[in-house]
């Protein structure tokens, strides 16, 4: 036998047993995004692999070794399969002067690729919903990104996900923090890890990021960025969180929330969870003021976030309120020569007026065909025959309930099946 071909390690088929699901959720989403006022950019998949690099930062997990990068031989140029979406989107924003009209409210939802070590709720091509508000000081728009979160939790049916709440300041802060940061870091040199090591002097914030546990006390221990925050940035949090008690947002600072990516300032904040494990993140975002100007737009002020759709699908998966699966309102058995041909109109027929319906292929008998009707779960038989056919009548049977069949016109079969 020719060998089989499996898919890529930690990139998942969605198979139509979960599709409902994905439904579900991506119907809610497409709502909810609109019910704020956020509309959709695509930007493609593939993008020049400077583009990540000068964005999320070279001295970043995802740069360092996430990242799908490959060369292009047809030109020779170095691309990537895009990790993340904000630098896809501020590209997009600057190439096409999004922000000449003023700020924008954007949305983004597909599939992302990182070369992680697959595990449950982390893997290799995963999807995101992101959002982003170009051209927004904040912290009024903060505040918003973070309520619509609450919003959705609650419109999904997922509960026990918190919010973690920090500040990076400005970046001159940043700058004096990390001295005082570095100093302690060396003190304690033989205690760091292998990557911490490394990424003292490159970017030792990111040390803070470390999920090594031989590192937590170490980390514990590290002076905090606090000390160091600027007039400003302390006012924009106050504020924050101001009108985060104002819209009763439960919230929790923690000062070691640094976030995995460079290009963050002010305000930070991720929605986890005990619930999966150690994948416990299931949306996360901030500020990125820098950003723009940094990938050679305008200045502009910024922020967003991003969510994992398969970490969130888990907690919907398993809470009590099962997401309905759909099913066609109809299956459409038939039989005969001219029964054959008379289904088909039939089968048209009723799509028009809005229904869902299987028609029956590939022949077979009666009994079989309404063993198929009733494996998909569809509301209706509608069966015709030669007799029917003639008539020009179908016969509808109830398959989810006791009703009687009944024998009847188009018009009036029609009827049955859409007003049930
Ligand atoms: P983590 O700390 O779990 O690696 P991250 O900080 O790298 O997350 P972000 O870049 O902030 O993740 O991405 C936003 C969200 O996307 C995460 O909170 C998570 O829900 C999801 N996510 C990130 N990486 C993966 C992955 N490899 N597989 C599935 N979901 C992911
Ligand atoms: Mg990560």
């Amino acid at each position: 036998m020719t060998e089989k071909i499996q898919a890529i390690r930690g990139m998942n088929d969605i198979l139509p047993e979960e599709s409902h699901l994905w439904e579900f959720f991506e119907d809610s989403v497409k709502d909810w995004l609109h019910s704020y006022g956020y509309r959709t950019l695509r930007t493609p998949i593939l993008e020049k692999t400077d583009l990540f690099v000068r964005s999320i930062g070279a001295v970043t997990d995802i740069v360092e070794k996430e990242m799908y990068t490959f060369v292009d031989e047809l030109n020779g140029e170095s691309l990537t399969l895009r990790p993340e979406g904000t630098a896809s989107c501020v590209r997009a924003a600057i190439e096409h002067n999004l922000l000449y009209p003023g700020s924008q409210r954007l949305c983004y939802w597909g599939p992302m690729f990182r070369h992680e070590r697959p595990q449950k709720g982390r893997y290799r091509q995963f999807h995101q919903v992101g959002v982003e508000a170009l051209g927004f000081p904040g912290p009024d728009i903060d505040a918003e990104h973070i309520v619509m979160c609450a919003r959705l939790w609650r419109r999904l049916g997922i509960d026990g996900v918190e919010l973690q709440l920090n500040t990076l300041g400005a970046p001159e802060a940043r700058a004096r923090y990390r001295t005082r940061l570095v100093r302690y870091l060396e003190q304690h040199h033989e205690a760091l890890d292998e990557d911490s090591r490394r990424r003292l002097n490159a970017n030792p914030l990111r040390v803070l990021d470390s999920k090594n546990p031989a590192m937590q006390s170490l980390i514990a221990g590290a002076p905090r960025l606090a000390e160091d925050l600027d007039e400003v940035s302390l006012r924009h949090f106050e504020d924050l969180q101001a009108l985060l008690h104002a819209a009763g947002v439960v919230f929790e600072i923690n000062p070691r929330l640094v976030r995995g990516l460079d290009y963050y300032n002010s305000t930070v904040f991720e929605w986890v969870t005990d619930r999966l494990g150690a994948q416990g993140t299931v949306c996360a975002g901030g500020r990125y003021d820098g950003l723009i100007e940094q990938i050679g737009g305008k200045p502009a002020p910024a922020c967003g976030y991003a969510m994992g759709v398969e970490r969130l699908l888990a907690l919907i998966a398993e809470s009590a309120s099962a997401v309905p699966r759909r099913v066609p309102d109809v299956y459409l058995v038939h039989q005969g020569e001219s029964a054959d041909r008379f289904a088909e109109q039939v089968a048209e027929r009723l799509r028009d007026a809005g229904a869902s319906v299987v028609l029956h292929c590939g022949g077979g008998s009666f009994k079989s065909q309404m063993k198929k009707a009733d494996a998909c779960g569809a509301r209706f038989a509608v069966i015709v025959g030669d007799d029917e056919a003639r008539a020009q009548e179908v016969t509808v049977k109830p398959l989810r309930d006791m009703a009687q069949q009944v024998r009847a016109g188009l018009g009036e079969a029609i009827d049955l099946v859409m007003k049930n």
